[in-house]
């Protein structure tokens, strides 16, 4: 048995990891220059960036635990904030060391910007989902089951829109109120580690997929960058897969590259016209990333703040986040008004937010817009998500947008990786 993995994103490098560890051969084709696919560093002006500023949350427990498997350590290698959110200077909610879900009916009980009925509706509407185990009889979409749960237009403005776009990349009235249930239920539900939100101190290719790689390599196994695959032929054998240096075969493939990617590859199979299809419907979501370079002494309030009826949607202050003093990065999710501006005019527009809301007087020595137009799948109710199993026994499917309980992020993309390792684990050698 020899397994080829398409793809060195967190979903493949999660399966690389899973495979070599257990003693399967493995080679990984990576077709760009680097490791990390959609979280991956990045160098600007001497700076180190990320291609957009991630989030990952204390209930990501098989991003964390793959993680400190390949060397990693979550003390030294995350900002850990415990669950509290602001709008600045509008609203805001902070968790007491309560243990879960205790501590998030208190934040929401106790959260400043929102009338005494619009908290105790929240609060409520926390315990219903409680009951009915986060679980809906239909899927719909979260504008429909804010109304539901009688969510006024304050409580929808200032925590969950801001809440689901940050979660699903996809706005409200678009999104799966099921997957916004399922991050809710691992993230508020169990306990309060969950609920924490954890800042990556190191590049995002520092942080998995690089790690990984050398993980994989110290197990046998190899990791080929800037080597894509071209095409994939079914042979008795195995699958067969084409690139620039040459064709081999291997018994299992798993097809870890973005939705376009793979439906490209996996188009002219036969047989997999429908697989390619489907993915091929799911429409992408996009977010852009603003990074601001200061001057050192500048810095926010906070690691991470939201800001109310901006274009900047979050920021993030690298200095307090990884000691990059003076770096800023205002975040933008999903589709909005702002993909109309020019990079240059969302940049003037994020560089008066920062001095309208935080007196920031001082112009960036340089900005950098990272527009990442497919960043995900846009989350929508009851979407027909490909499965890992392809109608080829030996092709699997990994990325953030198979099917699964989660929306389009590294721990979806991770266990999707992790499931198709098992997939081949679990066949006779
Ligand atoms: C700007 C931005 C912000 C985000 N913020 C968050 C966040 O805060 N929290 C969170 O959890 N998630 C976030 N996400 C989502 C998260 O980054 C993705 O869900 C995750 O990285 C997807 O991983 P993946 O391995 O499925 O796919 P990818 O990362 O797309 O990896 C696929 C890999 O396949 C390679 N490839 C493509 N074609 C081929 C080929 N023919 N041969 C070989 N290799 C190929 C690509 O180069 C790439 O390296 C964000 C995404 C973006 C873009």
């Amino acid at each position: 048995m020899n397994s080829a993995i398409i793809g060195g994103g967190y979903a493949g490098m999660a399966a690389a990891v899973e495979l070599a560890g257990r003693g399967i051969p493995v080679t990984v084709f990576e077709s760009a220059r680097q490791l990390g696919g959609r979280a991956r560093g990045l160098s600007y002006n001497d700076t180190q960036l990320d291609n957009g500023q991630h989030l990952l949350l204390g209930c990501y427990r098989d991003t964390l635990r793959l993680i400190e498997k390949v060397g990693g350590d979550s003390e030294a290698d995350f900002l850990r904030i415990p669950l509290q959110l602001e709008l600045h200077g509008e609203f805001s909610m902070k968790a007491p060391q309560l243990p879960a879900p205790l501590h998030l009916l208190a934040a929401l009980a106790g959260a400043r910007g929102l009338s005494v009925s619009d908290r105790l509706n929240a609060v409520r509407f926390m315990m219903k989902l409680r009951r009915i185990n986060f679980r809906l009889p239909v899927d719909i979409t979260a504008t429909e089951l804010l109304a539901q749960y009688n969510q006024g237009a304050d409580l929808t403005i200032m925590l969950w829109e801001p809440l689901c776009i940050a979660a699903l990349n996809t706005p409200v009235h678009k999104a799966s109120a099921q997957v916004l249930l399922n991050v809710l239920r691992d993230a508020l539900n169990r306990t309060r580690a969950d609920s924490d939100m954890l800042l990556p101190r190191i590049s995002l290719t520092a942080l998995f997929p690089q790690r990984a790689a050398d993980y994989v390599e110290r197990h046998g196994g190899q990791v080929r960058i800037g080597c894509g695959a071209n095409a994939l032929h079914p042979r008795e054998d195995g699958i067969e897969i084409s690139t620039t240096q040459g064709s081999e075969i291997f018994s299992h493939v798993i097809c870890a590259a973005p939705p376009n990617a793979a439906a490209r590859l996996l188009r002219p199979i036969s047989g997999l016209a429908q697989t390619a299809a489907r993915i091929d419907r799911l429409e992408q979501q996009p977010i852009y990333t603003v990074y601001l370079q200061y001057p050192e002494s500048v810095a926010l309030p906070r690691p991470m703040l939201g800001l109310h009826r901006r274009y900047s949607q979050w920021l993030f202050d690298k200095g307090l986040i990884a000691g990059q003093h003076g770096l800023l990065a205002a975040v933008i999710s999903a589709e909005g008004i702002h993909q109309e501006l020019s990079q240059d005019h969302l940049a003037h527009k994020v560089i008066a937010e920062l001095r309208e809301e935080f007196a920031i007087a001082e112009q960036p020595k340089w900005v950098k817009v990272i527009a990442e137009k497919r960043a995900t799948f846009c989350c929508a109710p009851n979407l027909q998500r490909p499965a890992h199993q392809t109608s080829l026994p030996q092709l699997l499917l990994a990325g953030d947008y198979i099917e699964g309980d989660y929306p389009a992020t590294l721990e979806g993309a991770v266990k999707s990786g992790l499931e198709c390792a098992a997939a081949i684990l679990a066949r006779p050698r």
